[in-house]
């Protein structure tokens, strides 16, 4: 049950690891959270996946994460006939709306509503950015271009056009098809790509309500206007380098990493970061001395959760991609530099009996050196705030709620044990004892710190702080 870790490993799974087998590998390795990436996969093989998840989650007895990321509106040019082109710096270039089979000379771009969002000088990027068309003439359905930055072409390749914001929704008609069906499914997270604004989540919090919790994917640079609004109507914020590094200048993901992770953890919401931190692994058992820095930096910066995508999902080595975040998160973690960084970025508890809780915990626990703070959560959100103060002790969530010990897997620090739920003040105390030795967070004679909020099992407040002796009786349930 306790990992030695504090920042989570979220896995994508794809065609390199769609077997029980290879996904117990992966969590046995250390993956916390699997993704379901709707991009790719018909709704069986999801379905396929998510049942050997939950395979895994019982052959393990841990609560499992599982994050269904919604591919929201990608834009991308139709077909070619010969399957690919090669165009030249220099040359034009035609999209329009003509779904014939494209050529050197044009390709079909069937999203009418870039038309009317760009104008000429505006740039369209092709292809994660490797090719570059500055519009000369925008017709009604037809942009004439001239290629920048030319390059091979092959058939439905990605479109960004990083200077508009297009009138498009958050939640394509796919998406919405998609999201009912991984709610069908029972999934803990849903991703939301492409979000430009923050009606884009009010829109999908509407729809989703309580059945799973919601993570923003930035990557539009309009999203990062509205940065504070968005982290606010999340639950979690994804750093998706990936697009982030094609809709902006490749130089500013870093100080936006940093700036993301910051304010997010200001408001006690989860950050992960994601894309490319192992990328060489899809190919190579070992990754380069400055990937490892990549994780390294990640880590120190107080992410919640760090990401694997095609390491995990079509690479040759998901396991050791797994391995190798892992050991990189635990040694960066032991390290003293980490815990001073952590702290220098720690902002103030808001003036909430859970915040003030959750520092009289980390202090308490810090100052008669307690070994565990367990924290008694029903919907999860004074696991939250505890772990927003990203306390030194390790923190154990006991919730009688599986979905919300599912859902606190992607969060920094929260170790989480399904369990039913206390019924007196005794018996908050013992159980609390008693799961700390069953699952290795104390032993006997140990002091641990519990915080709970009474009366036990109707949602409140946050107002109970006990300090208790694990007794060797608690070895008994
Ligand atoms: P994606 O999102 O892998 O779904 O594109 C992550 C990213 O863009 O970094
Ligand atoms: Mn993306």
């Amino acid at each position: 049950m306790h990992r030695q870790r504090c920042t989570r490993i979220i896995a994508t799974l794809g065609p390199a690891s769609s077997s029980v087998d290879i996904i117990r590998k992966l969590s046995d390795a250390g993956a916390d959270v699997f993704r379901l990436n709707m991009s790719h996969g018909d709704h069986k093989s999801i379905a396929a996946l998510h049942a050997m998840i939950r395979e895994v989650e019982v052959q393990t007895g841990r609560p499992i994460g599982i994050l269904a990321d919604l591919q929201g509106p990608k834009l991308r040019i139709g077909k070619f006939q010969n399957d690919r082109i090669t165009l030249a710096a220099g040359q034009k270039f035609i999209l329009d709306m003509d779904k014939a089979p494209g050529s050197d000379k044009r390709v079909e771009l069937p999203h009418p509503e870039i038309f009317e969002a760009v104008e000429k000088g505006t740039e369209l990027l092709l292809d994660d950015g490797k090719i570059r068309l500055h519009i000369e003439q925008v017709e009604k359905d037809k942009i004439h271009t001239k290629v920048v930055v030319g390059g091979e072409l092959s058939n439905r390749k990605g479109v960004n056009v990083p200077n508009a914001i297009l009138p498009l929704a958050a939640l394509t008609e796919k998406d919405r098809n998609d999201l009912d069906f991984v709610l069908n499914l029972g999934v803990d997270w849903v991703g939301l790509s492409f979000v430009q604004r923050p009606e884009d989540m009010r829109e999908a919090r509407e729809i989703i309500g309580e059945r799973a919790w919601l993570l923003a994917k930035l990557e539009k640079p309009s999203a990062l206007y509205a940065l504070d609004e968005i982290i606010a109507l999340s639950d979690a914020v994804m750093v998706a380098r990936g697009d982030m590094g094609v809709e902006l200048p490749m130089e500013e993901v870093p100080g936006k990493q940093k700036k993301i992770i910051r304010h997010a953890r200001r408001a006690g919401k989860s950050v992960v970061v994601a894309t490319q931190m192992l990328e060489t692994m899809v190919h190579s058992p070992v990754p380069t001395r400055a990937e490892v820095s990549d994780v390294a930096n990640a880590v120190f910066d107080g992410a919640d959760a760090i990401m694997l995508s095609a390491e995990s999902a079509t690479g040759a080595y998901p396991v050791e991609a797994v391995s190798v975040m892992d050991r990189i998160a635990r040694k960066v973690e032991s390290e003293p530099s980490y815990r001073k960084a952590l702290n220098r970025d720690k902002t103030p508890p808001e003036a909430t009996s859970a915040d003030a809780i959750s520092a009289a915990a980390n202090q308490v626990a810090a100052t008669i050196r307690a070994k565990t703070i367990v924290t008694y959560t029903g919907s999860g959100s004074t696991a939250l705030r505890a772990s927003r103060e990203r306390p030194e002790t390790p923190l154990l969530v006991l919730t009688p709620n599986l979905s919300t010990a599912r859902r606190l897997c992607l969060c920094w620090g929260l170790n989480c044990v399904h369990t039913a739920d206390a019924v007196n003040f005794q018996d908050m105390i013992d159980k609390a004892c008693h799961m700390c030795l069953t699952h290795n967070f104390a032993r006997v004679n140990d002091h641990i710190v519990i915080m709970a909020g009474m009366p036990f099992g109707t949602p409140g407040k946050t107002n109970v702080l006990r300090i208790a002796r694990v007794q060797s009786y608690h070895k008994k349930g």
